[in-house]
């Protein structure tokens, strides 16, 4: 299990403990104006620190900041990959979800309105600090649920966010849009996210090598084999998000827990 369970999940994973939802914690630590800070302007905000962090990322100056930039994400935002299985499991835990847009692809897309991001704890007071330009939608958690299966089989990659560790303000499903994505895993700047619990494995037997699920991998963890004419994971690659499995007809790919599997366990 990742550190933040050992830390934050009373012996299981943290996100499926569910004080991490509750409103106590929200009430507490100022998280509340926290999340509105974070969310309103953020668009405004992020570039000019993508600007200063590309300034840093250029010296020697990036090895000393890299630890530092990593434990203040992990105090205040941090994420995890979860699969479909467990974005089920959390929304047992919670009333319904707040639709709102993207922040990351305002400022990577220029898209002011992708909804892509789902609020699991907010309250009326957190919504009415938000500005205007997010036009929330409350939903049911069988509307949420709903629409993030789509999402799910069109590839997108979910993942739980705090907000002032351990409090989980929001469920993101993102691709390669997602500066998450950029800053952990495309510039390798310093990790923002955890990966999965989990880790995906192929069957050789079931796969018949068409390859549809190396379309749907946002981090190039599936390779082929023409020899073979089939695919394999690569363990050390494998963010454990699982939504490569809904582009397999063979049912040929599942998920195993992290820790069962020798060369990723421990790669967070
Ligand atoms: S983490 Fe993903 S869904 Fe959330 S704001 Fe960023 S791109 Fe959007
Ligand atoms: S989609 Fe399934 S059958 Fe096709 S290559 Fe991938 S694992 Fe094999
Ligand atoms: S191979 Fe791993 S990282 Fe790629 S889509 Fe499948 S579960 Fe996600």
């Amino acid at each position: 299990m990742c550190e933040f369970c050992t830390q934050h999940g009373e012996g299981k994973k943290w996100y499926l403990t569910m004080e991490n939802y509750s409103k106590d914690l929200l009430d507490q630590n100022k998280r509340r104006e926290y999340a509105a800070e974070f969310l309103n302007g953020f668009d405004k905000r992020a570039p000019k620190a993508i600007k200063q962090l590309d300034m840093v990322r250029r010296t020697p100056m990036m090895k000393l900041a890299k630890p530092v930039l990593t434990h203040m994400q992990k105090e205040d935002h941090y994420g995890q990959v979860v699969p479909m299985e467990d974005v089920e499991k959390i929304f047992e835990m919670v009333q319904g979800a707040v639709r709102l847009p993207c922040v990351c692809r305002r400022v990577t897309t220029g898209n002011m309105n992708a909804r892509y991001c789902y609020g699991l704890t907010m309250d009326q007071q957190l919504m009415d600090s938000l500005d205007d330009s997010f036009s929330l939608e409350t939903l049911t958690k069988t509307e949420a649920l709903d629409s993030i299966r789509k999402l799910d089989k069109e590839g997108l990659v979910h993942s739980v966010w705090t907000f002032k560790t351990p409090f989980i303000g929001g469920l993101c499903n993102c691709d390669q849009d997602c500066m998450a994505y950029r800053i952990t895993h495309a510039r390798k700047d310093y990790p923002v996210m955890f990966r999965a619990e989990w880790i995906a494995i192929v069957s050789p037997d079931a796969c018949n090598g068409c390859r549809l699920c190396m379309r749907q991998c946002q981090y190039g963890a599936i390779r082929y084999s023409s020899n073979n004419k089939k695919v394999v994971i690569d363990p050390t690659a494998c963010y454990g998000c699982g939504v490569c499995r809904a582009s397999c007809n063979k049912n040929a790919i599942e998920l195993q827990p992290r820790e069962l599997v020798k060369e990723a366990a421990g790669i967070w």
